[in-house]
């Protein structure tokens, strides 16, 4: 296909439905080892109003989806893409990762897919919007109170991303877009495009997302950003200048689009005063491991490294030892540990920012001016850069080491003095999403957590303990917040169901107790309830109503009670066995074990001959709020709060579902003396 650059084969874009390439010549994508061209990216002349109509389109369709249909949709996704895995390895080979980086990218971007969708089908209900907050009673019968309600936006969300890791960036926000029920339109960095492309054309093609849930742009965005609504979003990773720029648009500005941004991030790591040699191997290790994977072309490398000035010798000298052992090259070549970087243009990016840095700090290895070894057939050719480090003597009056991010295998060293020193130096980078604090087993860094806290998006807590089984430095989780204030771009992005909600509207709904019910399907305090002559624990899942309830009959607590169970348990606290113990305590008398009473609540409940009931499998929110005396009588309300099904893992699975009762033990002055939510798994009949 390649016959020459002005000949050269444009990466479509998927537009509306179709797969159109744009005019114009477009900006040439080189091979990063080799140089040779590989494809033209451009959007000219497609355009953006139809895209947003399409995807609109997808929007219903997710929006109408429960969160577990669509979590099983993502599921199928990540299964799909999994399967083709080797096909994207071969593509990133081009943008001069390693098997290692690609990994980091390719499957780690399909993980967090994964990671989601059993996040969702775990942690929410089967509804196609989310109830956050238990019932807020707002009026003193208890006929009003509120809930927050959150409903996916009828909008699109527009993912504009960095070529540093095509696919896990691109994945890693359209997991939580998709689950909240939105379309995303991706655009991801020229450099690197054809990746994403793939992925999405092969996730277009499996048919497993509606029609117009994805799309994506290879190019510029055209008039895209000025077509968005109130309802849409848009999420950024890239250069701050970039970043600001676009966060400056005036139609964000005139509706108030959400813009979520991740930039430059002069991340940290700190040399814990007093750390012995433990300490010190790990922290060159780490320092070493994020200066080369991906050619420290990571949004949460380390640049800079934080020394007390008595270890600097003693670091410098072992992290210089340390990278003469990294090979850098064709990353298809045997032996090469570290490839070059993603484009000739970010290789003057990066000679440009060392060159800013030396101004300021010395460098001890690596730079554009030292000759190195490359293990390629054409060195000259490939976007090569050795690692490098810097020293910075006077960290203080040395502006440009603390704002400069050379996106690539670049680290400074930096001494300090003390514990307060640290602090400010580290705040000089004026906020960054990631920072390692490295020290010795038992020591306490309670302070210096607190002062860098503020300063970070996530702490990487690490020594000898920790180090056997950390996720390391440079590794986003999806359960874990990424992204860091100030520089870093003041976004946030996973942190588990936190990314799910940013794409959806928060509403606070006001409204009587049944109202409330009907709603959200789940019972809540003061709506109405029902009675049947069946006892529930013989009810299938699907006859169960929600609002059904048990009263049961009633028992009086006797001495012989107490003292029973406090034999059968073993726990003869005092409050239960010392009456004169029990007399100078709060309750002035004896009083029932909590356990007791949550015991004698099930003796009275359960209906005991084998049923559809499969299993009680655990019990939520449980408050003991008045104590059980000797003579009380108690007496318990089972209420059907929830019902969800859960989906059969093999066709040759018992049809069950979850079905969570609301459990109140009253006393006889009709005082609740214990509540708390029970789950139970009962059989379906299909
Ligand atoms: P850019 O900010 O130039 O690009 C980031 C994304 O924004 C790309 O998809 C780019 O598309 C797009 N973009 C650029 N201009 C516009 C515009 N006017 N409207 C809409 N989209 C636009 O960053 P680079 O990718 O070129 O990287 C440059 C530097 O950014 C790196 O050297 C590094 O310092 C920093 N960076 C930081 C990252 C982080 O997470 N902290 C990640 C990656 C980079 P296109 O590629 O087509 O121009």
């Amino acid at each position: 296909l390649i016959k020459g650059e002005r000949t050269m084969e444009k990466l479509k874009s998927y537009v509306s439905g179709q797969w159109l390439a744009g005019s114009g010549e477009g900006r040439l994508v080189r091979h990063a080892v080799t140089g040779a061209p590989l494809y033209a990216v451009t959007s000219e002349g497609l355009e953006m109003a139809p895209m947003l109509a399409y995807a609109r389109q997808g929007g219903k369709a997710l929006a109408a989806m429960s969160f577990h249909q669509r979590a099983m949709m993502l599921k199928n996704l990540a299964s799909h893409l999994t399967a083709q895995k080797e096909d994207f390895y071969a593509l990133s080979g081009a943008t001069g990762a390693t098997r290692k980086d690609s990994w980091i990218d390719i499957e780690g971007g399909f993980a967090t897919l994964f990671t989601y969708s059993s996040l969702v089908r775990r942690e929410l209900s089967d509804e196609p919007f989310l109830v956050e907050d238990a019932w807020t009673p707002l009026s003193r019968k208890g006929g009003f109170g509120a809930r927050h309600v959150l409903t996916p936006k009828p909008g699109v969300a527009v993912h504009i991303n960095a070529f540093n890791f095509p696919i896990w960036g691109m994945l890693e926000k359209l997991a939580p877009t998709l689950l909240a029920g939105m379309p995303a339109i991706i655009k991801p960095a020229t450099d690197g495009a054809r990746l994403a492309q793939a992925v999405l054309q092969s996730a277009v093609e499996s048919g497993i997302l509606p029609a117009g849930a994805l799309q994506i742009i290879c190019g510029g965005v055209n008039d895209l950003l000025d077509l968005l609504g109130p309802q849409d979003v848009v999420t950024f990773t890239g250069s701050a200048h970039t970043g600001q720029t676009l966060r400056a648009h005036p139609n964000f500005n005139r509706h108030s689009i959400p813009f979520t941004m991740e930039a430059d991030s002069v991340n940290s790591a700190i040399l814990a005063e007093g750390a012995g040699d433990e300490a010190i191997a790990l922290f060159v290790r780490e320092i070493a491991r994020e200066m080369t994977v991906k050619a420290g072309q990571k949004c949460t490398a380390i640049r800079r490294a934080f020394v007390p000035r008595c270890q600097l010798e003693q670091v410098k000298s072992a992290l210089l030892a340390r990278l003469g052992k990294v090979v850098v090259g064709d990353p298809a070549r045997e032996g090469v540990t570290m490839g070059p970087l993603a484009s000739l243009r970010q290789l003057e990016d990066v000679k440009a920012r060392v060159e800013q840095l030396s101004a300021q700090a010395e460098i001890l290895c690596g730079g554009h001016l030292t000759p190195f070894e490359v293990q390629a057939d054409e060195p000259e050719k490939g976007a090569f850069y050795p690692p490098t480090v810097l020293l910075c003597h006077q960290p203080k009056e040395s502006p440009a080491v603390h704002n400069t991010e050379a996106f690539g295998p670049v680290c400074t060293l930096l001494p300090y003095d003390s514990e307060d020193e640290l602090a400010e130096l580290v705040a000089r980078g004026e906020g960054s999403l990631v920072a390692s604090v490295v020290f010795d087993a038992g020591q306490d860094v309670t302070a210096l957590v607190g002062s860098l806290a503020p300063w970070h998006g996530r702490l990487h807590l690490l020594d000898p303990i920790s180090a056997e089984e950390s996720t390391g430095h440079g590794s986003p989780l999806p359960h874990l917040v990424h992204g860091g204030p100030g520089r870093a771009g003041g976004g946030q992005e996973l942190g588990g169901l936190r990314a799910v909600k940013h794409y959806m509207q928060r509403t606070a709904v006001q409204s009587s107790p049944g109202a409330m019910s009907q709603l959200t399907h789940s019972w809540n305090p003061g709506a109405p309830v029902q009675q049947d002559r069946v006892h529930p624990f013989r009810k299938y899942f699907e006859e169960l109503v929600i609002g059904e309830r048990l009263l049961t009959a009633r028992r009086t607590v006797t001495e012989a009670d107490v003292v029973n169970f406090a034999c059968l348990s073993g726990d003869h606290f005092y409050a239960h066995m010392d009456k004169v113990a029990a007399a100078e305590s709060l309750f002035g008398e004896r009083v029932a074990h909590g356990y007791f009473v949550v015991s004698a609540a099930a003796g009275l409940f359960v209906d005991a001959a084998p049923g559809p009931v499969i299993a009680n499998y655990g019990m939520e929110g449980l408050r003991f709020i008045e104590p059980v005396k000797i003579g009380d009588t108690i007496q318990v309300e089972l209420t059907c709060k929830q019902k969800t099904r859960k989906p059969k893992r093999n066709p040759e699975d018992l049809p069950q579902g979850v079905v969570v009762w609301d459990i109140k033990v009253k006393n006889q002055r009709d005082q609740v003396v214990a509540s708390y939510d029970i789950l139970t798994l009962i059989e379906a009949r299909d």
